[in-house]
């Protein structure tokens, strides 16, 4: 549907069985992308391989792809990862930041939130959306063929609501710096827009979950409510899932979009329109 062959994209944050990130990987393949994935670690568990699975994936449907482990907080990994994607494919043409710090710890209220846990959320999302940014805007640039750069916030970047407010910070953040970023590219041809999913189906509903149900009640029992609560409140009348964002990512990334920057689209089914 869109046409993305000859381009090479990096997904961070991407190794998780039902994240997001996975999604977005496959389906930017789909489209015709050589795609490389990165993560914190490559971790296997029970029944998935991790990193290395998802870069499996990618190579069955015959484009290109690599795992890459790296900290998106830690500048020195971050300037070696974009590195590494230049030199094994040439170029980078689309990042795409999804990488996310776990939700739980910081599921608070906030005279009740630590530091350490404020600081990991603001590290990971947008610290990491930073760093990434501008070692991938670099290249970009110095490259002169364009680009596209797609930064991950939420809905909880346009609305705060009560024992979200780390999380909350750094979406919001999330959203001033792709606006801001976006002027600064844009005569560069190198187009900077966030996504901004409602409930979405993955590992970190759990966490949520587990930080947010009330006493007595079981994880799954208070996921299973989270999930038909969000969903029947949905005017679609259901949450999204992983394929939802990424196919919203897919033409983020592509030439269709070439008019569109600085935005900040909800993915929410429309439970949210701002
Ligand atoms: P997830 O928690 O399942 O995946 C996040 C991934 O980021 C994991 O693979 C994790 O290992 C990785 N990560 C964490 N810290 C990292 C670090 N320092 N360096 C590199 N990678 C790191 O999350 P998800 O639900 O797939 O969400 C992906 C993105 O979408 C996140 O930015 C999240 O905030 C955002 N989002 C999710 C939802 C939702 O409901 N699931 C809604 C709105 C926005």
């Amino acid at each position: 549907m869109y046409d993305l062959r000859g381009k090479v994209a990096l997904v961070t944050g991407a190794g998780g069985e039902k994240g997001i990130g996975r999604a977005i990987a496959n389906r930017l393949a789909t489209e015709g992308a050589d795609v490389a994935v990165s993560d914190l670690e490559d971790v296997s568990r029970e029944g998935w391989g991790g990193l290395s699975a998802v870069v499996a994936e990618i190579e069955k449907q015959d484009r290109k792809s690599l795992g890459i482990e790296a900290d998106v907080g830690e500048e020195g990994e971050v300037e070696q990862l974009i590195r590494t994607v230049i030199d094994r494919f040439g170029k980078l043409d689309i990042l795409v930041n999804n990488a996310g710090a776990p939700a739980g710890p910081d599921r608070v209220p906030v005279v009740d939130l630590g530091v350490d846990v404020w600081d990991t959320v603001q590290r990971v999302n947008l610290r990491g959306t930073f760093l990434c940014s501008r070692a991938a805007a670099r290249h970009m640039i110095e490259r002169d063929g364009g680009g596209k750069i797609i930064n991950m916030s939420s809905v909880s970047g346009k609305k705060g609501s009560p024992r979200f407010a780390a999380y909350c910070a750094s979406k919001f953040a999330i959203i001033g710096f792709t606006q801001s970023l976006s002027g600064e590219l844009a005569p560069h041809d190198i187009q900077v827009n966030a996504l901004c999913p409602g409930l979405i189906e993955t590992e970190r509903v759990t966490g949520m979950a587990s930080a947010l149900k009330p006493e007595g009640v079981s994880t799954e029992a208070y996921r299973e409510q989270m999930v038909a609560r969000a969903g029947s409140g949905n005017p679609v009348g259901r949450i999204g899932q992983p394929d939802d964002v990424a196919r919203a990512a897919a033409y983020l990334a592509s030439n269709e979009s070439a008019f569109l920057t600085g935005l900040s689209i909800p993915v929410a089914g429309g439970s949210w329109m701002l």
